[in-house]
């Protein structure tokens, strides 16, 4: 069963094509929430890369909205480049590295924004994300993801050393990543008003934020002037009490 729709995007520089994918909402089997906001649908992240750089001649770009007339669906007549080329710059997560690869890749966007707010937002959470990418899945390494029998025994013990490799680098970088919440934190707080749409979500970033960066009081402040309790508040919630700065499964 296909549940996604095929795209093609043309680079502006040297005009090479770039085949992508995007799911569709309707025909998601499973969806996976991370307690830092990150979703996936069958895999695939919800949130749309804005940053393209291109397989071909190197040359990176913005695009804002995936629709007409930078996307198309019609299928270019000239050979093009498949999604694993150029999908998060061609770079393979099955390794630590890859995933250092990633954040250094936002280091380097990072660098030539000249002070967009927007897109440094958008920059800092991938970053953010990309980090946590280092430890997102440790509760694999656990005897009970053994147990459930998700993995086999050997499967599992390959995958658990790659846990413990990501956790290190995670704490080599820990100074960094935590540079990059504090700005992250800053560009969020007061940028949106109880009036917009994404005031409630940025309340539950900013809180999640603090977890993290180990500021416990401070989330937990702020969740008491909430007054409601979803599952993804409520687990949120507990692992501030638990001071638990780590990002973790709420759903999936
Ligand atoms: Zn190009």
């Amino acid at each position: 069963m296909i549940n996604y729709d095929t795209f093609y995007i043309q680079c502006p520089k040297c005009g090479a094509w770039l085949e992508g994918h995007i799911v569709k909402s309707e025909m998601v089997n499973k969806s996976i929430l991370y307690s830092d906001g990150k979703t996936l649908n069958d895999n695939y992240i919800t949130e749309p890369q804005k940053i393209i750089a291109c397989p071909s001649c190197s040359h990176w770009f913005w695009v804002d909205e995936y629709k007409e007339p930078v996307v198309t669906n019609k299928k270019p007549e000239t050979p093009y480049y498949n999604w694993n080329h150029w999908r998060f710059f061609g770079i393979h997560f099955n390794s630590v590295e890859g995933r250092v690869a990633l954040v250094n890749h936002y280091k380097q966007y990072l660098q030539a924004i000249d002070n967009d707010r927007d897109k440094e937002l958008y920059i800092r959470r991938l970053m953010w994300w990309a980090y946590n990418d280092l430890v997102r899945n440790n509760y694999q390494m656990h005897l009970p993801y053994l147990f459930s029998g998700k993995m086999s025994f050997n499967v599992w013990r390959k995958n658990r050393k790659k846990q413990i490799q990501g956790r290190q680098m995670f704490h080599k970088l820990h100074d960094e990543y935590l540079e990059n919440m504090k700005a992250l934190l800053l560009l969020l707080k007061g940028r949106y008003t109880p009036d917009d749409e994404e005031y409630e979500a940025s309340i539950l970033e900013i809180i999640e934020l603090y977890r993290e960066m180990r500021e416990y009081e401070e989330a937990q402040r702020i969740l008491n002037t909430i007054p409601r309790r979803t599952h993804y508040i409520a687990n949120i919630e507990k692992e501030v009490r638990r001071k638990h700065d780590f990002v973790f499964l709420v759903a999936g």
